[in-house]
């Protein structure tokens, strides 16, 4: 169980800040959910090295593209439908339960945050979210189910029942501004944090590497756990390079 002599000093080191922190934030990238199976689009074989992503713009200008952009979604649909939240999602749920982690800001878009227990208002995507579709125009909800229906059974794309606009899957595309106001709160919540923890994110992509950056601006401790080193290693007052999981559990007490 949760036995002293197995902790590392990083586990120790980690569950000090934890425990003198005033206000800490969580940042995840692909890392903590390739545990759950989910694959790292961008990683070396990743989808997106063996099929070329399509640019928002070609989304928008062209139907094909559209329709080849609902075809991709409803063939992947599985691997995500099937994926559960792990001991790293659980571990980081915990923290949240407990008070110590104000918010969880991702990258990630497969909802696993939320599906662990930690409440949809203290998640953070800046990538959006795969669960559902959204009009472009508009922003109305567009449920996943109804459009499959229509874009498999009759061959129907998608548009939206209140304005008639574009309607997409409500992840952010490659070429697709990031949405303001998951990018100010994360920004907000950076500023206000005094422990920011990255996990598994390899911190390249920006925002990514732009938070911790501002958090340590700010007189933040950064700490960054994931399983290769990071261009901010140097910077981070804890860094660590182990299997997320099972680390994570360990500095909360879950094994
Ligand atoms: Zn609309």
């Amino acid at each position: 169980m949760d036995d002293p002599q197995r902790k590392t000093p990083a586990v120790r080191r980690l569950r000090d800040m934890l425990e003198r922190c005033r206000r800490a934030v969580v940042f995840t990238g692909a890392g903590i959910s390739t545990e759950s199976g989910i694959p790292d689009f961008r990683s070396p074989g990743g989808i997106w090295t063996r099929m070329a992503p399509i640019q928002f713009e070609d989304f928008l200008a062209s139907e094909e593209m559209r329709r080849e952009s609902w075809r991709r979604t409803f063939g992947l649909r599985d691997a995500f439908a099937e994926a559960r939240p792990n001991i790293g999602h659980h571990a980081v749920a915990e923290l949240v339960r407990r008070g110590t982690v104000q918010a969880v800001i991702t990258q990630n878009i497969d909802g696993l945050h939320q599906q662990s227990g930690v409440p949809a208002e203290k998640v953070i995507e800046l990538h959006g979210n795969n669960g559902h579709a959204a009009c472009l125009q508009c922003g109305e909800r567009h449920e996943l189910d109804v459009i499959r229906q229509a874009f498999l059974g009759r061959d129907e794309l998608p548009e939206c029942r209140l304005c008639g606009g574009i309607v997409k899957l409500a992840t952010i595309s490659f070429g697709q501004a990031m949405p303001v106001g998951p990018v100010l709160n994360a920004e907000r919540e950076t500023r206000e944090c005094d422990l920011f923890i990255v996990i598994g994110s390899s911190l390249v992509v920006f925002p990514a590497a732009g938070l911790p950056v501002l958090a340590k601006r700010n007189g933040a401790g950064l700490v960054i756990v994931n399983r290769e080193q990071t261009p901010l290693h140097d910077e981070a007052d804890l860094a660590v390079e182990d299997e997320i999981g099972p680390f994570m559990a360990q500095v909360v007490g879950l094994n």
